[in-house]
């Protein structure tokens, strides 16, 4: 639409659209706004849209990815939640332990890294698990945990939905909810979170291209969630050196290809606690809009995850390492 288009004009494009049998979805932008078609087969005449009070241009947009596309809308987006904003420049970080073991644990962990400067606190309450003897997670006791480390350090709380059965009680206590590697492609969930009121954090499957992550997203915003931030942590390589290797140049490529935010997770890349420093000074680098780390005050008791688990100490270096990192970047 033109810069000025009215409501009223966006609304008759979008009323001509389903005329035509598809849907129209509004893309507002800071300038002006897109409204993209979706459910068409083949190229569309757009003519008769051209034509219309307030088109400015039709563009046919080449990716199967049409709503997450930085062709439809060149803004790139900011995921607003509290007083954090994601994508907006300042990178934000995320940390906390692989999962929520007890109150004394989590509290404990959360203290350490809000004092650092994290943002946000992860922690699962709902553990996908490769082996099923291995800790599962405390489930819904682990939520209310949740609840009670962000009432008390006023951390914003990001946790991962495993199932359709559990996202309602994660919805209600996220701030963020995640939907894990491994559920990447579990487009029933993704339409279920595609109706939900937060903010999704959708991570790369470890066997998943840059297009079958945007594809996934797509689901989730077409159901009319356009909260999404992307998250790359690590595909499955030859590389036996590292748990996952870390596509760090899926970075920039997704920054061309999407208006999404992206984040890194250099935890379940590296696997081992000496790489995640530097990971994460690379994912800094290269444009990464934040980081989720794992932390824990005693990894050599972690139910899960301590390998990969950052010190507090180390993560305070970290945090330090950032600022300074985005020192030099700003002045280069
Ligand atoms: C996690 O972040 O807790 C997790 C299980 O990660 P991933 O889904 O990337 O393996
Ligand atoms: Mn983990």
């Amino acid at each position: 639409m033109k810069n000025g288009a009215t409501e009223a004009q966006v609304r008759a494009v979008i009323d001509e659209i389903e005329r035509m049998g598809y849907r129209g979805v509004p893309m507002p932008g800071a300038q002006r706004t897109a409204v993209c078609i979706i459910g068409n087969q083949q190229p569309v005449d757009g003519s008769t849209l051209l034509a219309m009070d307030g088109v400015k241009e039709t563009i046919p947009v080449t990716k199967p990815y049409k709503l997450v596309s930085r062709e439809t809308r060149p803004d790139s987006t900011v995921v607003i939640v509290g007083d954090v904003k994601i994508g907006a420049g300042e990178p934000v970080i995320m940390a906390g332990p692989c999962a929520v073991e007890s109150e004394e644990q989590a509290l404990t962990i959360a203290r350490l890294v809000k004092g650092s400067g994290a943002k946000l606190y992860r922690g699962g309450a709902f553990k996908p698990r490769t082996s099923p003897y291995s800790f599962q997670g405390l489930g819904l006791d682990g939520l209310r945990i949740l609840d009670r480390v962000r009432k008390e350090t006023g951390l914003l709380i990001v946790t991962e939905a495993t199932d359709s059965e559990h996202l309602k009680a994660v919805e209600e206590y996220a701030d963020i909810v995640q939907i894990g590697a491994r559920n990447m492609q579990n487009y029933s969930l993704l339409r279920l979170v595609g109706h939900i009121s937060k903010p999704v954090l959708l991570k790369r499957g470890f066997a998943a291209t840059v297009d079958e992550l945007l594809m996934a997203a797509e689901y989730i915003v077409a159901e009319g969630n356009s909260r999404i931030i992307l998250c790359e942590r690590g595909i499955r390589t030859f590389s036996d050196n590292t748990r996952n290797t870390l596509d760090l140049g899926a970075i920039p490529a997704i920054k061309q290809l999407s208006h999404l935010p992206i984040i890194v997770d250099p935890s379940h890349a590296a696997g081992r606690r000496d790489l995640v420093i530097p990971l994460s000074r690379g994912a800094i680098a290269a444009g990464a809009d934040g980081l989720i780390v794992e932390v824990h005050h005693d990894p050599a008791h972690a139910l899960s995850d301590g390998a990969q688990s950052l010190y507090p100490a180390q993560f305070d270096e970290l945090m330090k390492d950032i600022a300074r990192l985005r020192q030099y970047l700003a002045r280069s």
